[in-house]
């Protein structure tokens, strides 16, 4: 097993980095990121895997972002699992852990100056987590450039589609804002059952996570129908989810995967072209989401 060297400071990430990469010998080596908040699982296993399959030095950050949590007592209880994440981290042959503490991301406390989402920001989480995507990327873009590379060198980031929004939006940062660092979306790794892995999904007792599949269950649904060439009948999809006792609704649309507006999804209506479900619901005080690719 590997064991990643630790950096807590900007400073000492950005010299591991480059003693790194000068160490590959190459003219334009690769670095990957991955950026976490911890407790990590088999989802964020399969980013650093990515990582490490495409790149020279492979960097991974763990740092539990206060600015993008609009309730606080959900930050407060946030699975906090440094160790093992060390040790997930270093199976997966991740080279840099980068751990911040709170105080040297944020120095003077929260920043002034943000990352705007914008619309796209507001729409589905957003609407559900004032804030959450502005917060989101204004880390991802301390993230980016503490981690970006002193030497020539490939840059690139990994994030999971299980948050398809947070990757829209991230793609569009970088779009908009010329970050230089090329984005990689990673599938949804998920249980056997079906549960799209979440570090929140621990909190879920036993009868809650058999609640929780009618999510997994109704995307399913809709992927099936779209490679059948049926009509969508999203309604039926959401009365799955509906008629299940234990479990709150919160969203559930289909979109276009990169500007995520509506597409008709009736009961008669088929797909013309690649869509993506959005879910989002409450399994208790468990929030959860989920989404899944749809194509004819
Ligand atoms: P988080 O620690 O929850 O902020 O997640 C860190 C990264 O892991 C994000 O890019 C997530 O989208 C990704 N991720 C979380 N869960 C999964 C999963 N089940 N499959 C794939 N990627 C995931």
């Amino acid at each position: 097993m590997n064991h990643p060297r630790l950096a807590t400071t900007p400073a000492e990430l950005s010299k591991a980095i480059t003693e790194l990469l000068e160490a590959t010998g190459k003219d334009r080596p690769a670095l990957g990121l991955v950026p976490t908040m911890g407790a990590l699982h088999q989802g964020h296993a399969a980013l650093a895997q990515a990582a490490r399959a495409d790149n020279d030095v492979v960097v991974a950050s763990i740092f539990v972002n206060p600015l993008q949590f609009d309730d606080p007592d959900d930050l407060a209880r946030y699975p906090r699992t440094l160790e093992a994440d060390l040790a997930l981290l270093g199976e997966a042959g991740v080279d840099i852990v980068f751990a911040p503490a709170e105080e040297t991301m944020y120095p003077g406390g929260a920043p002034l100056v943000r990352v705007s989402s914008g619309d796209l920001g507001n729409r589905f989480e957003g609407a559900f987590r004032p804030g959450h995507f502005d917060g989101v990327l204004t880390v991802v873009a301390k993230l980016l450039h503490c981690a970006q590379p002193a030497v020539p060198a490939e840059y690139r980031a990994y994030f999971g589609q299980k948050d398809a929004q947070q990757v829209a939006l991230i793609r569009r940062m970088v779009a908009d804002l010329n970050f230089p660092v090329q984005v990689f979306p990673v599938p949804i790794v998920r249980a056997e059952d079906g549960l799209a892995e979440s570090s929140r999904n621990v909190f879920l007792g036993p009868e809650q996570r058999k609640d929780a599949l009618v999510l997994s269950q109704a995307l399913f649904q809709l992927q099936e129908r779209a490679a059948a060439g049926r009509p969508l009948d999203l309604p039926a999809a959401v009365e799955l989810i509906t008629s299940r006792g234990g479990v709150e609704l919160d969203y559930f649309e289909v979109v276009d995967p990169l500007t995520l507006a509506a597409l008709p999804a009736g009961p008669s209506d088929t797909l013309s072209g690649p869509a993506l479900a959005l879910v989002a619901a409450r399994v208790g005080s468990i929030r959860l989401i989920d989404n899944a690719e749809l194509s004819g």
